[in-house]
């Protein structure tokens, strides 16, 4: 068995996608006031912690959602993973962007399991959270995923 490791992981995500995709300021607000209008759905008796997420697929499409809990907690699914399983339902099979919105004073970052998910679809997505009073931060996914897990995929 090989074990992939960090540093080959690095080599094989700069490999895969070279360039971070260029995001233009108005996408970006797109992207941010879907988010925003997906967290004011989101669905979350048991945190009160309402999530809101955006992606846009290399072809341009977006897609949005919200956290929707259960009583059963493991069966709650993130705003970011709904985004990124609409975008792929629609037809995306690369994700260029994500934006997060939270009603909360400091910008939030996706969970590992969305990192993880949004790195299937493309490792040089640009992620950008977006807060309360217009605070945001930017990200790139391999600043929050630096050693993801990989397989190779069949031919
Ligand atoms: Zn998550």
């Amino acid at each position: 068995m090989h074990t992939v490791t960090v540093a080959e992981a690095t080599r094989q995500s700069e490999f895969s996608s070279p360039e971070m995709p260029k995001i233009t300021e108005t996408q970006w607000k797109a992207l941010a006031e879907a988010a925003k209008a997906s967290c004011e759905r989101a669905y979350c008796p048991y945190s009160h912690f309402a999530v809101g997420a955006a992606v846009m697929g290399g072809d341009g499409a977006t897609a949005s959602g919200c956290n929707v809990e259960n009583a059963s907690f493991g069966s709650t699914i993130c705003a970011e993973r709904n985004a990124i399983f609409r975008a792929v339902a629609d037809g995306a099979r690369s994700i260029v962007a994500l934006a997060i919105y939270t009603p909360t004073a400091e910008p939030v970052t996706p969970c590992g399991a969305c990192r993880q998910v949004l790195a299937e679809f493309g490792g040089n997505a640009a992620i950008r959270a977006f807060a309360l009073d217009g605070r945001s931060a930017e990200y790139t996914l391999a600043q929050l995923l630096p050693a993801g897990f990989r397989m190779e995929k069949p031919p």
